[in-house]
């Protein structure tokens, strides 16, 4: 078949082939009897002379190829034209001057879009087509970008050139779902611009940065703005993350009055029996990596205060103790040292507790046996879980042992404020039984977050099934005294991106293909070792490859 990125070479004849280790020499000739004059265009069947040109062209099986083609000199007899002598062109084969056929030039082009420089020239080499990397940037340079068709529906987003410092824009087709420019910064001005050259656009999505919609008012003005859905949900996800955080001692507080019940639910089942042996005698241990980071970040919070009391800002604070901004600001807002919650995993334990709870209780208190044991019931994990899921009985028991006077008890760890912001946008009916118990107990202990709680999974529903009708009635009871000031601020700011906002809940348009798109710029932008100009970044966006 034959591939129509490669246009075959009529009217050649190839005369010989000399194969050398290093390469294969095709000689070629032209066949056709007259030639077409470039300047008059008349044809011509007089010939002046001819010369043997150099090419280089497709490998063959990984061999380099080289044609040594033969062209011809024609005498032009038009009287009146420019031009006395001409040579015959030949467009399927090369352009004048050139020094490779075209079909090996669109080869080395698509794999310089496909890999940019060094990567392209290491591939384009090891196929039998050596190239440079620069030449390979050339081509990508050189490329006219494609035509962009009429416009009806753009994303923006932004995406760092250098985190923090420099930014830059990239705008999408929502329809045909590709990439039509990249732009160099994030100002409103920037993107108000560029819409103003490309009139006819009639929505534009974004995310929720002012610059963007002060850029799509200002550069087109006819245009219905769409704010993002996953930014709303975001944002109302943050929101409930500070609530949470400006109530840590409440959600401590909850941690312990569940604590407290499941022990006295263990202590009543009698689970824990006294040991029948004293555990033997071990060295103490060193602080563990957890404790000893504990200690780092404890220091770091107690200079954050101390400095925040003295006054200085917290730009000041960051920079000067190397942290970030936002951790300053969370450490200041939390009031006391906010505890690191460590991750839970599922345990392969877990769906056998309650046997080996009753094995426990009938006395049988070796980890091997209790393995072998659960393994016969089809568990498929490690004697370690096993044996880590009996200690903490073993450990509680043998300090009821020694003589204490109570078993101490179990550490108090409340969940992250991100993970029960989680939770509280879940469905009651969703949670599984210790986390609804959780945050039971923590609507007891902070009526407002239970106020809160149904408000934001409201909004959740409306964002998922687009009812932007009800938008009006939701930000009225957001705004409700009895409501939490976070959610109130959220509401707030939807209200002021009014209808930005009702578009999002009402449209089909959506934001989401620019995450994607953003995507794979950073790809080709990393896999250019972050070095690539705007301009080099920006033909390889937007060439589909
Ligand atoms: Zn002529």
């Amino acid at each position: 078949m034959i591939n129509p990125y490669l246009p075959q070479p009529a009217s050649l004849r190839c005369r010989q082939i000399i194969i050398d280790p290093e390469a294969v020499t095709i000689m070629v000739e032209t066949m056709t009897p007259a030639a077409a004059c470039p300047v008059c265009g008349r044809q011509s069947g007089r010939i002046h002379s001819q010369y043997a040109r150099s090419l280089a062209d497709l490998p063959w099986q990984g061999q380099i190829v080289r044609w040594c083609l033969r062209v011809r000199k024609f005498f032009c007899d038009m009287p009146t034209c420019t031009r006395r002598i001409f040579t015959e062109r030949l467009p399927d084969v090369a352009t004048p001057y050139a020094r490779k056929t075209a079909r090996l030039n669109k080869a080395l082009t698509c794999i310089a879009f496909a890999c940019g420089g060094e990567g392209g020239s290491c591939l384009a080499g090891r196929l039998g087509m050596p190239t440079s990397p620069d030449t390979l940037l050339r081509r990508i340079r050189r490329a006219s970008p494609p035509v962009s068709s009429s416009l009806h529906a753009v994303g923006v987003d932004d995406w760092a050139l250098r985190r923090g410092q420099r930014y830059g824009t990239l705008l999408c087709d929502l329809e045909r779902h590709c990439p039509v420019d990249v732009l160099n910064g994030r100002e409103a001005k920037t993107l108000a611009t560029w819409l103003q050259q490309h009139p006819g656009i009639q929505v534009i999505t974004r995310d929720r940065a002012s610059c963007y919609s002060q850029g799509a008012s200002t550069g087109a003005p006819q245009a219905i703005q769409v704010a993002d859905r996953f930014h709303l949900m975001q944002n109302l996800r943050q929101a409930l993350i500070r609530l949470l955080e400006h109530r840590y001692r409440e959600t401590r507080l909850a941690a312990r009055d569940v604590a407290a019940v499941r022990q006295t639910c263990d202590t009543d089942s009698n689970v824990v029996e006294p040991p029948k042996r004293p555990r033997e005698h071990r060295l103490p241990r060193g602080p563990t990596l957890r404790e000893v980071r504990r200690a780092r970040r404890l220091q770091r919070y107690d200079q954050v205060i101390e400095l925040h009391h003295q006054g200085v800002s917290q730009r000041t604070i960051a920079k000067r103790l190397g942290i970030n901004r936002e951790t300053v600001g969370r450490y200041i807002r939390a009031g006391q040292f906010p505890e690191r919650t460590p991750r839970k995993y599922a345990s392969k334990t877990g769906p056998f507790t309650d046997y080996l709870r009753k094995r426990w209780a009938e006395g049988c208190h070796n980890a091997v046996q209790l393995a072998q044991e659960l393994r016969a019931q089809g568990f498929r994990g490690s004697y370690h879980s096993v044996r880590r899921r009996v200690a903490h009985w073993r450990c509680t028991a043998s300090e009821g042992l020694s003589g204490r006077p109570s078993p101490v008890p179990p550490a108090v760890h409340p969940p992250s404020a991100r993970r029960l912001a989680g939770l509280l946008l879940k469905v009651p009916g969703e949670l599984d039984d210790q986390d609804r118990i959780f945050v039971d107990a923590l609507f007891q202990r902070c009526p407002e977050v239970a106020d809160a709680a149904p408000l934001a999974r409201d909004f959740a529903t409306m964002l998922r099934q687009l009812q932007g009708n009800r938008l009006d009635t939701w930000i009225q009871r957001a705004w409700d005294r009895s409501i939490p000031r976070e959610l109130r601020t959220f509401a707030t700011g939807l209200k002021s991106d009014y209808e930005a906002v009702k578009a999002a809940l009402t449209t089909r348009w959506s934001n989401a293909q620019l995450e994607g798109q953003v995507n794979r710029l950073k790809l080709i932008k990393r896999q250019m070792y972050g070095r690539a100009k705007l301009d080099l970044l920006r033909q390889r966006v937007l060439h589909a490859g």
